[in-house]
């Protein structure tokens, strides 16, 4: 029997702190998933459900975007995607009464875990204008609700519609295609906050904004390089690619401000030696680099290939490469000093690194939100792409870029056009297809979005899932923008802080989940995902749902837009709710490599993408080559005193759902308020171990920016460094401190100082 909600705010402040762990997954990796999935889905549930996860006629799990293998194991999921599943499927139901029980200032106060903890919404909630409760509303006024406000805007660009990387491929290209049909690019994504700077960087360079190898790729690899990623916590399925890859033989690097466990040793579950054995030790050599340190890293690397005898490939830069001398000169001039300022490293133990790469022929290089939210993520992902390019390794088996996504569709969803910068040769085939001109003015990303909100620009916001509020930086800032709207709308399953930060008038809008039947008159319906790799699969699910009250995404979407566009619309909103195939008869004509999508999608575990630099080694730049940059080396600079901090995840928490208040593999029960400091740098700051603190800010605008009552753990994180968790850190990451190119908010450079505990 599945457990009640909890009904008291659990205390977050008072953490206990152990020994952090040293390897992960294991026995207790699968006891902790069972418990948690018990609690959510009661014991026949819990088997009904996780045993379709990811497997070819189940569905795809709503946590991360780490790809399936060609043939799945019975249980394809990983502790944290059998926690994102039980969250999603779980018994508890939040009703009207509960609404009617607690009124939205008393929701406020709550914690983003209790409120997630109530169980799945059921009706569509309305918050008058001056009310204090939610109240129940019709789907039809609802949608007139949301229409009449749109209508009422001076510009369709008073408008912003966000999206969170669940929303499937058909949702968001009905999605996209609504918001252009009114005539906006307002088209913020979570994409913004994560791999922006990833896309901008491998576009410019590459020519696609996407990881160049498949899942086959990493066995076949001599060395790979995983820089600020922690798989261990956020992709734990890529734990058994790299073990694999370590048993054909490759070396693995790992480049962290942290030693995370995930990447010191792994217990798969899924054999013996992981069950009850030792597992396998993953890491070869662990660089625990300053926050911010990579691109002199890649640069010192480069400068070391290009001195090497036979490091360059010469013939592979003269055929397919473009800049290579500028940058070769900017390289090998590069200061020894700089370097090692910038990394913190010893300088044997980037030569060290160097021989490892002078000795491998296919080289990979993962990353994830270390190297994506900085000041310069954009050079420095550039950076890591001259590192592959000296050798070749680009679009060839065993090597590439590999930019892990952290949300299950996140690069489904751009892929279908959530964009709020789209090429001209997507709109010029989208215009053709539904025979409209769509707007050409490029759009908001979020970043953009919280300042035109702020500043009255727009008016009103709409959210296809996520947690906005909580997701993005400035917490202070976002939210009173948030307020100063007319309305806002969030399609969402479960209750979260975006839904208690409300305009002036709100909506939340109920919706299936990926573990939900969807059955409409044309029968079972099924959506498509797209993964880290490119390859684009179907997901089904096979719950009843949680209430007959709820809709679809698309179906929200299509009557939203039948409502806001009027009966003379010419696009059949009403055929895409029905009939998922019509929507995918549509991609298939506007979307490069979606040709055929039905046909190609109901193959067994569906189709990969067309990508032109891993597939024939074409490179669709300005240039038409691959492009080598020239990229100043650059790292964050931090006062005395003073310390960067990084926002991270817990291990019971997937973005900013918290599934729990454990951090197990950091050592850490019962509390998120922690702040993570090397023990020298809490000698010389006076931060005594276990003692209480508050965080500050520093910022050009000299706005005070405070998070209260942290406890100090002395951990062994990067001299010069902090970490701690969000979003209850994100109240300090200024919301113009966004990185060049990519406008993401530079969530892991933050400087802070630390104050006298003001209490809780
Ligand atoms: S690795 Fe990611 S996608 Fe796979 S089961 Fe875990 S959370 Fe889900």
């Amino acid at each position: 029997m599945a457990k009640q909600a909890p009904q008291s705010d659990p205390a977050q402040d008072a953490p206990e702190v152990g020994a952090p762990k040293h390897a992960a997954a294991g026995l207790t990796a699968v006891a902790k998933s069972l418990q948690m999935a018990g609690e959510q889905m009661g014991a026949r549930r819990t088997l009904a459900t996780l045993r379709k996860v990811n497997q070819p006629d189940g569905f795809d799990c709503p946590g991360c975007a780490w790809p399936e293998p060609g043939k799945t194991h019975t249980a394809e999921f990983c502790e944290n995607g059998a926690k994102a599943v039980a969250e999603e499927a779980t018994e508890r139901r939040i009703t009207a009464e509960f609404f009617a029980a607690h009124p939205v200032a008393e929701l406020a106060e709550r914690s983003g875990y209790w409120l997630g903890q109530q169980g799945r919404l059921t009706a569509p909630m309305l918050l008058e204008e001056g009310a204090t409760h939610y109240t129940p509303v019709s789907w039809e006024r609802a949608f007139s609700i949301v229409a009449d406000e749109l209508k009422a805007l001076d510009t369709p660009d008073g408008a912003a519609f966000y999206t969170s990387g669940r929303t499937s491929n058909e949702a968001a290209f009905a999605y996209q295609l609504f918001a252009r049909q009114l005539g906006t690019n307002n088209l913020p994504d979570c994409s913004n906050m994560c791999h922006e700077s990833s896309g901008s960087a491998l576009t410019e360079t590459l020519g696609v904004g996407k990881g160049s190898v498949h899942l086959k790729d990493l066995y076949q690899a001599d060395l790979i390089i995983v820089a600020g990623q922690n798989p261990g916590t956020n992709h734990p399925r890529m734990l058994s690619a790299l073990e694999r890859a370590k048993r054909a033989g490759a070396k693995v690097v790992s480049v962290n401000p942290l030693p995370e466990a995930g990447l010191e040793r792994f217990k798969n579950p899924q054999n013996a030696r992981g069950l009850v054995g030792a597992g396998t030790k993953l890491t070869d050599l662990f660089l625990q680099i300053r926050l911010g340190g990579d691109l002199a890293l890649f640069r010192a690397l480069n400068q070391l290939v290009l001195a090497a005898d036979g490091g360059v490939d010469h013939a592979f830069i003269a055929e397919h490469c473009h800049g290579f001398e500028e940058f070769a000169a900017e390289a090998a001039a590069t200061e020894r000093a700089e370097v090692l300022a910038a990394t913190g490293l010893p300088w044997e133990q980037i030569e060290e690194l160097a021989a490892l790469v002078l000795a491998s022929e296919k080289i990979i290089v993962c990353w994830a939100m270390g190297l994506t939210q900085h000041k310069h993520s954009v050079p420095t992902i550039r950076e890591v792409v001259n590192f592959l390019l000296l050798r070749g390794n680009v679009g060839r088996p065993g090597a590439g870029v590999c930019p892990v996504r952290g949300h299950s569709n996140v690069q489904g969803d751009r892929t279908m056009g959530i964009f709020e910068r789209p090429s001209a040769a997507f709109l010029d085939a989208l215009g053709k297809e539904f025979g409209f001109e769509p707007p050409r003015e490029h759009g908001l990303d979020s970043v953009d979005t919280i300042r035109a909100m702020r500043d009255g620009r727009v008016k009103v916001f709409f959210a296809m899932g996520g947690n906005f509020v909580a997701a993005t930086p400035d917490t202070d800032a976002t939210e009173a923008a948030m307020r100063s709207c007319r309305l806002t709308v969030h399609v969402s399953t479960k209750l979260n802080r975006s839904h208690v930060v409300t305009g002036a008038r709100a909506l939340i809008l109920p919706t299936l989940g990926r573990t939900d039947r969807d059955r409409t008159a044309a029968g079972q319906q099924f959506v498509t995902v797209e993964d880290s790799m490119s390859m684009v699969h179907s997901s089904r699910g096979g719950l009843r749902p949680p209430s007959e009250q709820l809709l679809s995404e698309v179906a929200i979407v299509c009557r939203l837009a039948r409502a806001a566009l009027g009966p003379q619309n010419p696009v059949p909103w009403e055929e895409f709710a029905e009939d998922y195939d019509t929507v995918r008869d549509r991609i298939s004509r506007v979307v490069p490599g979606f040709e055929d999508f039905n046909e190609k999608v109901r193959r067994p575990g569906g189709f990969v993408l067309p990508h032109g630099p891993r597939d024939r080694r074409a490179f669709p730049t300005a240039t038409g080559k691959a492009n080598f940059t020239v990229n100043p080396l650059t790292a964050p600079e931090v006062p005395a005193g003073r310390l960067l901090l990084q926002t991270l995840r817990s291990h019971d928490q997937y973005n900013t759902t918290v599934y729990g208040l454990d951090d197990r593999y950091r050592g850490i029960t019962g509390g998120r308020r922690v702040v993570l400091v090397n023990p020298a740098d809490a000698a010389e700051l006076g931060l005594a171990d276990g003692a209480y603190t508050d965080l500050v800010s520093e910022w050009q605008d000299g706005v005070e920016r405070r998070a209260a009552h942290f406890k100090v753990v002395h951990y062994p994180v990067a001299r010069g460094g902090a970490a701690a968790y969000y979003p209850e850190t994100n109240v300090l990451v200024p919301l113009d401190s966004t990185a060049d190119i990519s406008n993401t908010p530079t969530s892991k450079a933050v400087v802070i100082r630390f104050e006298p505990d003001s209490g809780s």
